[in-house]
């Protein structure tokens, strides 16, 4: 648009230039032409006067005998005045210049009555002269010669005056057209002076508003390349300049023909902190996680934050495979030492600790993007392991992953074709050995592998979000069972069934229970959900008003694997469970380990507390369930009470108890 204005205004330039150089032209060309034109003329009107005055002159002297002229000089003077009148009049040329006839009728006439005169005075010259030659008396025709001659002088200086006073006119109005035409020049110059000036002014501002959007540009661009590259949190590069180096270092080190080793840290439940802790803080922590992982590298390595809680670091140009493996246990070690000091959050202590999966190049993976999965396959290990440790990758690791590949693939199968199963466990009132109900644990008749413990499937079925559908049909099976059993006189109790994370944090998840237990007749009180310490924490205030829900109605509430997970005394009394499952690993030897019998015990004070029962879990030796029966603990499960087991059996073993007037099946009551 302006570009288009400024095309305009020196278009409009060259135009007013144009007619400047024109009107100035046409100045020159007139004056040139007028003085072209009338100095001629002048002269002429005054040649008219000067020769028939010499012809007067030369006259008087032949007829007064003074000189003796040639009388011819006298006719030639005439005619040569004569010739100058006709040039005025139908102009001519000669030596002093070309004549244009004189255009003003006016003028023409008095020159025509100049020649008039010129030619009486001739005639009267011509007389006087034969007079004069015959010696004839002169004076009448003398006077009359003065006479006429005076006549014509005086015609000749009217002739002189008219052209004069034509030539001041025409002059005067030359002047006028000048005068208003340079005006308009000044003027026009005037203005477009202002118009350059104002457009300098503007192509100034225009400049300077260019100068300032490029630099704005430019200043964006600097942020989008960071934002492009870095995350904002942290200041480390992301993934994509991660990725970025990762293929250099890897293409560097093929050609060079060394090695490159990726490590892959994971916060261990750094979304419990975030939750807890909230986000701004959540966010100071990953700062200070970077600040400390750079602390721990030299300032050629790459660190870099590749998801919320996922960090990973490059070193490369590694000489051989043992000393990348030296250098990359070395780094992981400090890494994981680093990050296990408390972090300071205003004051707040938070103790963290990360996971580290360390892939090398070009052992493990030939590429960059395998060798940055291979590290996260290294890294889910370490924390299957031991969480806050780091391990290498390995062929082992590379077969678990292929297998769970395998069972990914296997488990959509496998639940499009009803291959799962369940199985009971009975669990028992210790004092009495009374089965007061079954926990049902899922198993899957795998048609190649047989049949499978969820040990083999279950955390594929997390990461994949097939668990919500597998608990589903758990929770399905044993509400129909739970009918069955009782329809064939046969109640089996307390039903405990496991929840995943996902399952639970369904927002439909009440009316999903209430809706197979309404189908199946199942009461509330028939029912308990376990769920673990992990998974009750993923999403805590849905969780809290999930479980204040379900108990008010009587679905009993079991905290699952009780001391694996938070173990978190303080947070339990925000939660209305019902029930404490103590894991295995604190029952096990429990009749040799003064350690654990502490454990347990305040446990067991916990849970009186808070008005909770206790289930012991994996009780597998007599010496244990006694122990745990001295304690005070009512509640059991474990091999050496009953296994899990198929619906038939447990079916048989409900059967045999009633028959043996065992006080079978009081269920737990809180
Ligand atoms: P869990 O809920 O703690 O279940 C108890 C596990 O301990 C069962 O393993 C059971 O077979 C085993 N166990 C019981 N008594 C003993 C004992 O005396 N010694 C030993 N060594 N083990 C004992 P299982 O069936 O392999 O299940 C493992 C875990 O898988 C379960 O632990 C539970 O967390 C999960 N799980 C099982 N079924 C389901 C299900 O339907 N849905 C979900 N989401 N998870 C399930
Ligand atoms: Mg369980
Ligand atoms: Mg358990």
């Amino acid at each position: 648009m302006r570009t288009r204005r400024i095309g305009h205004l020196s278009a409009s330039f060259i135009i007013v230039i144009s007619i400047s150089l024109g009107i100035v032209g046409y100045l020159v060309m007139t004056v040139e032409q007028m003085v072209s034109r009338h100095t001629p003329q002048i002269d002429a009107a005054m040649e008219i006067k000067v020769n028939a005055t010499l012809a007067h002159l030369r006259f008087e002297e032949i007829i007064s005998g003074d000189r003796y002229e040639q009388i011819d000089d006298v006719w030639s003077y005439l005619d040569e005045s004569d010739w100058y009148a006709r040039a005025l009049l139908e102009g001519g040329k000669n030596d002093e210049g070309t004549f244009v006839p004189l255009n003003s009728i006016n003028m023409r006439r008095q020159i025509e009555s100049v020649r008039v005169s010129l030619s009486k005075f001739r005639t009267i010259a011509e007389q006087r002269f034969s007079n004069y030659e015959a010696s004839l008396p002169g004076s009448g025709i003398d006077q009359e010669f003065d006479r006429i001659f005076a006549g014509f002088i005086d015609q000749a200086d009217q002739v002189e005056t008219l052209l004069q006073e034509s030539i001041a006119l025409e002059l005067s109005k030359f002047k006028q057209t000048a005068v208003f035409l340079t005006t308009i020049l000044a003027a026009t110059g005037v203005v477009l002076a202002i118009i350059l000036y104002r457009l300098e002014m503007q192509r100034e501002q225009h400049l300077h508003k260019i100068e300032q959007t490029s630099k704005k540009i430019e200043a964006q661009n600097t942020k989008l390349d960071y934002l492009a590259y870095f995350d904002t949190v942290s200041g480390l590069p992301n993934r994509s300049l991660f990725t970025d180096r990762l293929d250099q270092a890897v293409g560097h080190a093929r050609r060079k023909s060394n090695c490159v080793a990726v490590l892959f840290i994971d916060l261990d439940r750094f979304k419990n902190v975030n939750d807890r802790l909230g986000h701004a803080r959540g966010d100071e922590i990953l700062k200070l996680t970077a600040k400390r992982l750079k602390q721990c590298l030299r300032s050629d390595d790459t660190v870099a934050r590749i998801g919320g809680d996922e960090f990973t670091v490059i070193l490369a140009d590694l000489d051989d495979h043992k000393k990348a493996a030296t250098a990359a246990g070395s780094v992981a070690e400090h890494i994981s030492l680093e990050l296990a000091k408390p972090f300071d959050i205003g004051g707040l202590k938070v103790d963290l600790s990360a996971s580290i999966g360390i892939a090398i190049y070009p052992i493990d993976a030939s590429e960059a993007d395998a060798l940055l999965i291979n590290s996260d396959h290294a890294m889910y290990e370490a924390k299957q392991n031991n969480r806050g440790s780091f391990c290498f990758f390995s062929r082992e690791i590379e077969n678990r992953v292929t297998q769970e590949l395998q069972i990914g693939h296997d488990l959509h199968n496998a639940i499009k074709e009803n291959q799962f199963t369940v199985h009971y466990q009975p669990q028992y009132e210790l004092q009495n050995d009374s089965i007061v109900g079954f926990e049902a644990l899922v198993r899957w008749e795998h048609p190649k592998q047989g049949l499978l413990a969820p040990v083999s499937f279950m955390r594929v079925a997390e990461d994949t979000g097939l668990i919500e559908e597998i608990d589903l049909y758990v929770l399905n099976s044993i509400c129909r069972q739970q009918q069955e059993w009782k329809q064939q006189g046969l109640p089996a109790g307390k039903i405990a069934v496991n929840f995943s994370a996902a399952l639970f944090s369904r927002k439909d998840i009440t009316n999903i229970i209430a809706s197979h237990l309404a189908e199946y007749c199942v009461s509330n009180h028939e029912l308990e959900i376990e769920i673990t310490e992990s998974a009750m924490l993923k999403e805590m205030n849905h969780t809290q008003q999930l479980f204040e829900k379900l108990t008010n109605i009587g679905i009993s509430i079991a905290i699952d694997d009780f001391g694996t997970g938070y173990s978190s005394m303080s947070y339990l009394q925000n939660f209305s469970a019902t029930v404490l499952k103590i894991d295995r690993s604190f029952v096990h030897d429990i009749d040799k380990s003064r350690s654990t019998q502490a454990i347990m015990l305040s446990m067991l004070e916990l849970a009186r507390n808070l008005n909770m029962e206790v289930v012991a879990e994996g009780v597998e030796t007599p010496q244990e369930k006694a122990f745990i029966k001295s304690t005070g603990c009512r509640f059991g499960q474990g091999y050496l009470l009953g296994k899990p087991m198929t619906a038939q059996q447990a079916y048989a073993l409900l059967l045999s108890e009633q028959e043996n007037n065992v006080s079978v099946l009081s269920p737990r009551k809180v």
